[in-house]
């Protein structure tokens, strides 16, 4: 039987991956799939997975031959349950990949890239564990490749001893970093043996390095924050990215992003977040469908935030419909909260 070179990817699917980290995600796994499909050896061997994490862990692609892989959706949810993810990992190696043993030669040993561009939300070492003592002496290669400035280094540098970070999350960066995997696993799908798969790092492409995880700051920067929101005029729904700001000790409005119909996991809506005071955000951004920076926030069941584009001004005062649970409410009674609940992707 031919042997087979399991590649599983993990892929953080965070909502600080809105935008271009999705874009260029998605557009990464399609070039992956389909520059190896074009190398005979790759084609013949190379099995590939993808695992995506937010909130949960899912398995997108299940490990299959390279002929038969098709681009997986690839939407975003909150939270980065890296912990989850690792422990899937662990399962899916358990169930799909063959061991050598006394009777057969088994698979190739796996190559895992994992992608990941916050902080993790759930128990690491917890899951660490699990992943370690069940397939972590099977596993080739682990690439861990921290993008972007929010990447939690610290805790990535725990996962495995090659840690690479892209300074970015410009497509330009992400994209580089894409190629330069299926490259990789081009140049591995070449020379692989029994005692595992060579480190093809020679030549990292430009805006990625490789991190020494002796020599790590000592603590990670305020992270970014970002807030679900829908336009009360169209009734679509956005991400609000927030910077912090360390000199004015506050939370900048950076940009919004419209979500697409195909871009938010639907059973990952809500959802756990932190509660963070809003006294130190400043005025978020823009709505990205009709232009207001005025938001409502509804009564504390639905929570949902709206853009005030659509508030009504009749006779006894202002009032807005909430696009999401359709309660018509006055604003007049001074409807407000004094935190919200937010989500660090
Ligand atoms: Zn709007
Ligand atoms: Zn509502």
């Amino acid at each position: 039987m031919l042997r087979r070179l399991p590649v599983y990817i993990l892929l953080d699917c965070s909502e600080s991956m809105v935008g271009e980290g999705l874009a260029a995600a998605r557009r990464g796994i399609g070039n992956i799939l389909s520059r190896l499909g074009t190398n005979p050896q790759a084609l013949e061997t190379v099995h590939i997975s993808i695992i995506g994490f937010a909130g949960k862990a899912k398995v997108l692609l299940p490990l299959t031959a390279l002929p038969d892989a098709t681009m997986p959706p690839i939407r975003l949810g909150n939270g980065t349950a890296l912990g989850a993810a690792l422990e899937l990992l662990a399962a899916r190696i358990r169930d799909e990949v063959s061991r050598r043993d006394k009777t057969q030669r088994g698979d190739w040993r796996p190559i895992v890239i994992l992608l990941a561009d916050g902080k993790p939300t759930d128990d690491l070492e917890k899951s660490l564990k699990v992943y370690k003592s069940t397939v972590g002496d099977l596993v080739a290669n682990f690439y861990v490749v921290g993008c972007g400035e929010d990447a939690d280094l610290r805790s990535l540098a725990k996962v495995s001893d090659i840690l690479l970070k892209a300074e970015s999350m410009e497509a330009g960066v992400l994209d580089r970093l894409f190629f330069w995997m299926s490259e990789t696993l081009t140049e591995a799908s070449r020379s692989q043996d029994d005692k595992g798969g060579r480190t093809m790092l020679e030549s990292l492409p430009v805006g990625v390095t490789m991190v020494d995880a002796k020599h790590l700051p000592d603590k990670s920067a305020v992270g970014d924050f970002y807030l679900r929101a829908v336009c009360g005029v169209k009734n679509r729904p956005f991400i609000m990215h927030f910077r912090w700001d360390e000199a004015g000790e506050t939370f900048r409005a950076h940009r919004s992003h419209p979500l697409g119909q195909d871009d938010i996991e639907p059973d990952q809506e809500g959802g756990a977040g932190e509660s963070v005071d809003i006294s130190i955000v400043s005025s978020p951004p823009a709505c990205p469908y009709c232009g207001t920076d005025q938001y409502v926030i509804c009564g504390p069941d639905c929570g949902t935030i709206s853009c005030a584009g659509g508030v009504v001004r009749g006779p006894e005062g202002p009032s807005h419909r909430c696009p999401k649970c359709e309660v018509q409410f006055s604003l007049a009674k001074g409807a407000g909260a004094t935190s919200l609940r937010v989500r660090r992707g």
